[in-house]
């Protein structure tokens, strides 16, 4: 059985108290109500991710980073490595969000070395790929997930890419309140896993899980994770609120 995971990116939100505030609130929900047979993973700022990494102590709950160094350590001002991330406690690390890709200029083959050295250190890859509104509009969509995913994430071996989520995000979707239909969120899931399938066989395929994102909330989580091929989601806005939150996480 594949896993099932929320995982939480709060972007460059929230100062230390209230990101620490937040991850207490949702320990103690967590402890109360316990994840069944479910992750939930919250991506915080670097700045709150050793507090945040040991104060979770929730079975299921963990904490994660949003990005990491390419390279292991050295003068690399203002960066944070994979090692670094790893030693907080912290267990996962999302690699490829398009925010990263639009702003700071990642492109692809940075990218697979970003993901070669978080999973060198143990850290559970979350790769993003999703297209822009123009892509889908000229019917490109599946052609520029398949690229990023064949360029950022398939030059793994099997046991490697074993240890990473596919988080399939539309750029179109991520903080504008328009979310990609159940339909379509499946279409392209399906879509993934066939591509995962191709590259690493049906078994690895059926164990991957594929995470959608882009204005899930607790009113269109249920309705988007009831479809086959999607196994969570990746929440950014709605995971900065604790009660959004928790229902997002009830509803898978
Ligand atoms: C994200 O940034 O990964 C995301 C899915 O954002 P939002 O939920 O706010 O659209």
């Amino acid at each position: 059985m594949r896993k099932k995971i929320v995982a939480g990116n709060w972007k460059m939100n929230m100062e230390l108290a209230e990101g620490v505030a937040l991850a207490t609130g949702l320990n103690k929900h967590f402890l109360a109500e316990p994840l069944k047979n479910k992750e939930v993973i919250i991506c915080t700022p670097f700045i709150h991710l050793g507090i945040v990494s040991s104060l979770l102590d929730a079975p299921g709950l963990t904490a994660g980073a949003q990005n990491c160094n390419d390279h292991k350590s050295g003068a690399y001002t203002g960066e944070i490595s994979a090692a670094m991330i790893r030693s907080t406690g912290a267990r996962a690390v999302i690699i490829g969000h398009s925010e990263r890709r639009t702003y700071y200029g990642e492109d692809d083959t940075l990218l697979a070395a970003k993901t070669a050295e978080a999973l060198r250190n143990g850290l559970m890859v979350i790769f993003c790929c999703g297209e822009v509104l123009s892509e889908r509009e000229g019917g490109i969509h599946f052609d520029v997930v398949q690229r990023q995913l064949e360029r950022g994430l398939f030059f793994l071996p099997e046991d490697e890419f074993m240890k990473c989520v596919i988080a399939y995000e539309p750029v179109w979707a991520i903080g504008t309140g328009v979310t990609a239909s159940p339909a379509q969120a499946q279409e392209m899931h399906h879509f993934i896993r066939g591509l995962v399938s191709k590259k690493y066989g049906m078994a690895v395929a059926e164990e991957t899980t594929i995470l959608y994102g882009g204005s899930c909330k607790a009113s269109n989580a249920a309705e988007l994770f009831a479809n086959g091929d999607v196994d969570g989601g990746l929440i950014g806005g709605a995971s900065l609120v604790k009660e959004e939150f928790c229902n997002i996480v009830n509803a898978l």
